[in-house]
């Protein structure tokens, strides 16, 4: 099938689903596992593996082949974690779907970047045997202080610096990013947002640079707003009521992300810029209001499959739907279950916890074009 077809494909499913046409999603949010060797203080999920038999049920690659034949509509995968690589057989995952599903068009997946040999190995082999674009975002929380005591690791920034670097070698600038959550405060030795965001983009230009690496352009770090889930994080409530730490933070961190919006003029397409611009503005907006603009596209275009086949709207709302193993590893009857019982209507109303998370916010920027270009536009 020709990628030019595939992309029309998707552009049609999108515009569909802008409509309020409900067909089969074009997204998955898919975690592989909940292996994780980061000591992250503001996510549980690294506790899993050493809880007696918490990694017992994930899925197996049988499990996870028949998911794939199942399923052949997706166009686009986020497969998470936990670190995904930490999986095995995390190649073969991706290959699974690769094989079975014959418009998908993006593969990404985000990395602690802690086993810079492994990821390096991962990348270049799917590199050589899928056709779909890979874009694999590294975590970073701050400069290398501060970084390495949010994710609890010695040196986690130098590993991930030297991650970024091979990744970006094998895949193309345009393919590697640097994901950095804006959650710093609580360790921050009175740095603000805004600094702690320029303080992390000079010292990763200055790492690459000692390792005779090219600087990244301002587009390739991508700013998120923190969030809690039980069912996926599994962070407690001592990360805040709201997991953003008060009302201060919330300001500190909109005010981040406009910055950042008027400094990042260059190094990746229009398009791109201009989804970046209306993450950030919404982010902002959300952060001051708890709403947004655009309508969340969760069971309409997207869906999310946890690492023991539980099927959810979201990464955030934890209102299990129904179990994989349970339907012949079909999406759809559940999906279209919980659109008859009106959950997907409870997400257009804003009945959810009503969250701006990345992973569903790019898909409803784009299913939502409208009201999207109205919002990059708005100075409020
Ligand atoms: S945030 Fe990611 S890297 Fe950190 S503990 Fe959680 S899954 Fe692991
Ligand atoms: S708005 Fe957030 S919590 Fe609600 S369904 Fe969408 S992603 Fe989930």
């Amino acid at each position: 099938m020709s990628r030019l077809y595939s992309w029309s494909r998707f552009t049609g499913r999108i515009l569909a689903a802008a409509a309020g046409i409900e067909g089969p999603p074009t997204k998955l949010t898919f975690v592989v596992t909940k292996r994780c060797y980061s000591r992250c203080t503001y996510c549980d999920i690294w506790k899993v593996k050493d809880t007696p038999g918490g990694l017992d049920r994930e899925l197996t690659l049988d499990e996870v082949k028949a998911i794939a034949a199942a399923n052949p509509f997706l166009q686009w995968i986020d497969f998470t974690g936990g670190e995904p690589t930490d999986r095995p057989d995390f190649v073969q995952v991706i290959q699974a779907f690769a094989e079975v599903c014959p418009e998908l068009l993006l593969i990404h997946f985000p990395t602690n970047g802690l086993a810079t040999a492994r990821l390096c190995e991962a990348v270049g082999q799917l590199r050589r045997t899928v056709r779909a674009r890979l874009i694999v975002s590294v975590s970073i929380d701050g400069p290398p202080d501060l970084n390495d005591r949010l994710r609890g690791v010695r040196n986690d920034f130098a590993h991930a610096i030297d991650t970024f670097a091979a990744v970006r070698t094998e895949i193309g600038a345009e393919n590697a990013y640097i994901g950095m959550t804006l959650h710093g405060h609580k360790a921050s030795c009175g740095r603000t947002t805004t600094e702690l965001v320029e303080d992390t983009f000079a010292a990763v230009n200055t790492a690459l640079g000692q390792r005779k690496q090219s600087a990244i352009t301002r587009a390739t770090l991508h700013l998120n707003i923190p969030h809690l889930s039980p069912h996926f994080y599994g962070n407690p409530a001592s990360q805040g009521a709201d997991g953003f730490g008060g009302e201060a933070h919330r300001k500190e961190i909109a005010a981040a992300l406009r910055v950042a919006t008027v400094k990042s003029t260059t190094g990746s397409s229009v398009a791109m810029r201009a989804i970046e611009r209306v993450y950030r503005a919404e982010a902002a907006r959300y952060l001051a209001t708890g709403r947004t603009r655009i309508v969340c596209s969760a069971l309409l275009s997207t869906a999310y499959l946890s690492e023991t086949g539980q099927v959810y709207p979201c990464t955030i709302w934890d209102k299990p739907l129904g179990n994989i193993r349970d339907t012949g590893y079909a999406l759809m009857p559940i999906i279209e279950k919980s659109r008859r019982d009106g959950v997907r209507r409870a997400v257009a109303a804003g009945q959810c916890p009503n969250c701006w998370t990345p992973c569903e916010a790019y898909p409803s920027i784009m299913a939502s074009p409208l009201r999207s270009a109205l919002a990059s536009l708005r100075r409020d």
